[in-house]
């Protein structure tokens, strides 16, 4: 069996609604069933250092991850540095279609080996609160972000079957909607799929969608089930001379009030660049910090929406590492630090229990 650290049952329980697992496995050929200090012994790089690998979860008190399947384009408008490190991205369905499934594949071996438990129902969820204080193996629930792999919307009926529970339409645009740095609205198959979801009961992750697209989602979601799981306020993020940051990629005051008035709840994205548009990994002009930008993020969109309608999205799987992340964070280990940006009445909530109350509100029964 794996070995885990076992979690601290007096601080709050964790959910950190966006990691590319798979992908930061497969893209890196990083082994992340090994512990974050292996990992960056191993690989001795000077960035994307690895943040949080499944048996170090525990250490931080990380009970729950959403963890997507992102398959990623050949060429788009922004983040060139990922593109250009990671090249051979998809310029067909059905080579997205691949690497989405490779990633599915991934976890499910992470699954038979014990590493984590695929949350497919609420009975899983209640099952998986009960054993975690004990065995701490991390539950993880499969997003699909960017809906390229999904060929066509009727064959979203396969993913569901395959424990997908989230969907996200974009990332940079695709076919089914306008998204970060492709600002249209959505498509007729973007309609269609919003339909196959809503059906099944999916949550619609908002997040990377282009703001025409949102508005035009907004009635096809189901009241509940629109989430954002890694993005943050678009007011705080202005920047002259930030031409890498679609201005797109975060939510207007409007689209934060929309999320928030549907009970959905919006994930803070960890990432230097997206909490200090002063930030850049070039310059690092500026201190990113826990209790300065993370703090100022979380009261903003609070003051906005109420606590009830924030929580953790962190991105901090290595496409952004160590060198990307708030001074406080050195690894998973440091995720308990978070609650010094919430007031103490709200820090259960927020570092987890809000993403608990959405799954549980969506998830399907049986
Ligand atoms: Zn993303």
């Amino acid at each position: 069996m794996p070995d885990f650290a076992a979690p601290d049952p007096a601080a709050p329980l964790i959910v950190d609604a966006h990691l590319d697992l798979a992908w930061s496995s497969l893209a890196n050929g990083r082994d992340l069933t090994r512990p974050v200090a292996e990992i960056r012994r191993a690989e001795r790089r000077t960035r994307d250092n690895v943040m949080l690998t499944l048996p170090d979860l525990a250490r931080g008190n990380i009970a729950l991850v959403f963890g997507t399947l992102y398959a990623q384009p050949a060429s788009l408008s922004f983040a060139q540095d990922l593109v250009s490190a990671h090249p051979g991205g998809y310029t067909t369905p059905a080579e997205a279609r691949a690497q989405a499934t490779a990633q599915l594949e991934q976890y499910r071996r992470w699954e038979d080996g014990g590493h984590l438990r695929l949350i497919r129902h609420l009975p899983d969820l209640d099952d998986h609160l009960r054993r975690w204080p004990q065995d701490a193996v991390p539950g993880v629930v499969l997003t699909i972000e960017g809906a390229d792999p999904i060929l066509a919307p009727d064959e979203f009926d396969w993913w569901w079957r395959q424990g997908v529970r989230s969907v996200g339409l974009a990332w940079t645009g695709t076919r089914y909607a306008g998204g970060t740095g492709d600002p249209r609205g959505l498509t007729l198959p973007g309609r269609e799929l919003l339909a196959a979801m809503r059906e099944r009961g999916a949550l619609h992750d908002a997040s990377h969608l282009a703001e025409e697209a949102f508005w035009e989602a907004l009635d096809l979601t189901a009241p509940g089930a629109l989430i954002a799981s890694h993005s943050n306020a678009r007011a705080l993020l202005t920047s002259a001379g930030r031409a890498d940051l679609p201005p797109d990629r975060h939510l207007s005051d409007d689209m934060i009030r929309a999320i928030g008035g549907r009970c959905g709840v919006i994930g803070l994205n960890l990432m230097n660049s997206f909490l200090d548009a002063d930030w850049t990994l070039q310059g690092r002009a500026v201190p990113v910090r826990v209790r300065d930008q993370v703090a100022r993020h979380w009261a903003y969109v609070s003051e906005l929406v109420g606590w009830h309608s924030v929580g953790i999205g962190s991105d901090l799987d290595a496409g952004a590492g160590r060198e990307e992340s708030p001074e406080e964070l050195d690894d998973a280990a440091d995720w308990p630090r978070l609650a010094g940006a919430v007031p103490e009445e709200h820090r259960e909530a927020v570092l987890g229990g809000n993403w608990l109350r959405v799954l549980r509100a969506n998830l399907p029964r049986t």
